[in-house]
């Protein structure tokens, strides 16, 4: 399996240094688009293969600890409804935490250059985490605006560099998968785009609702959490980039 899935990262390489030799003479944005995504998937597929090796000894303790949590709570785990119940629940949550184990920003490493510098906004990316303080889930979604970074730092001309818009997405769940706090969540996406793609500028906003919130507690079901993270130009408000993001999320509402 393991092999498999090496040769077929492999194929999938050659494939892309073709399509990015067309791409970069004839702009086929659409098609470098799709390539990427499977380059994405292949990654991911080798990445779930690596994790799910190392993850196995994990499981089997986890499934062990929930079944006594399980009985603590007083439940009858021998009952047939729960027998299966404790290795759902520990490869549920391996799976909802599988952030703990790489390094999202790596999405970002694919760039590309453009003449452009306008604003690119990727908006209503779904996404869900963890609550840090009572891990229960945080489920909303996340809108990102950046304005691209010239490839020279020297210069404030172009060409200037992006990268997928699908690798946003990749970006936020990577991330996501993480018990955390929202403001800590959408800080990090702010600073891996600051720091791996070196825009002018980058803005994340994130609206969540937390479960922490509608299920315990103050029982506040219809509360809704918005935090959100500035860097460069979105934190000084040059030319009014910031209020330009803000009213674009705001006209596409409608
Ligand atoms: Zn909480």
């Amino acid at each position: 399996m393991r092999l498999d899935l090496d040769r077929l990262l492999l194929v999938v390489g050659d494939v892309k240094k073709s399509v990015d030799l067309l791409a970069s003479s004839f702009q086929f944005d659409e098609l470098r688009e799709q390539v990427e995504s499977v380059d994405d998937e292949a990654s991911d597929l080798l990445d779930s293969e690596k994790y799910s090796s190392a993850t196995q000894g994990r499981q089997f303790e986890m499934e062990y600890h929930f079944q006594q949590v399980l009985k603590l709570l007083g439940e009858d785990i021998e009952r047939e409804g729960l027998r299966e119940t404790p290795a759902r629940i520990a490869k549920a949550w391996l799976e909802m935490t599988r952030g703990l184990h790489e390094d999202p920003s790596h999405y970002l490493l694919k760039q590309f250059t453009s003449n452009s510098d306008n604003m690119v906004i990727v908006r209503d990316i779904p996404f869900s985490s963890i609550c840090e303080h009572h891990f229960v889930p945080f489920v909303g979604t996340c809108h990102i605006g950046y304005i691209p970074g010239p490839i020279d730092p020297e210069s404030l001309e172009g060409p200037y560099r992006i990268t997928g818009l699908s690798k946003f997405p990749r970006l936020v769940n990577g991330y996501a998968a993480r018990p955390q706090v929202q403001e800590e969540l959408t800080d990090q996406i702010a600073s891996a785009i600051d720091s791996v793609l070196n825009p002018q500028g980058v803005m994340v906003v994130m609206e969540a609702a937390h479960m922490c919130m509608s299920l315990r507690g103050v029982k506040a079901h219809s509360a809704g959490t918005i935090t959100s993270s500035v860097r460069g130009l979105f934190a000084t408000n040059v030319d009014g980039v910031k209020n330009e993001f803000l009213q674009l999320l705001k006209i596409s509402d409608r």
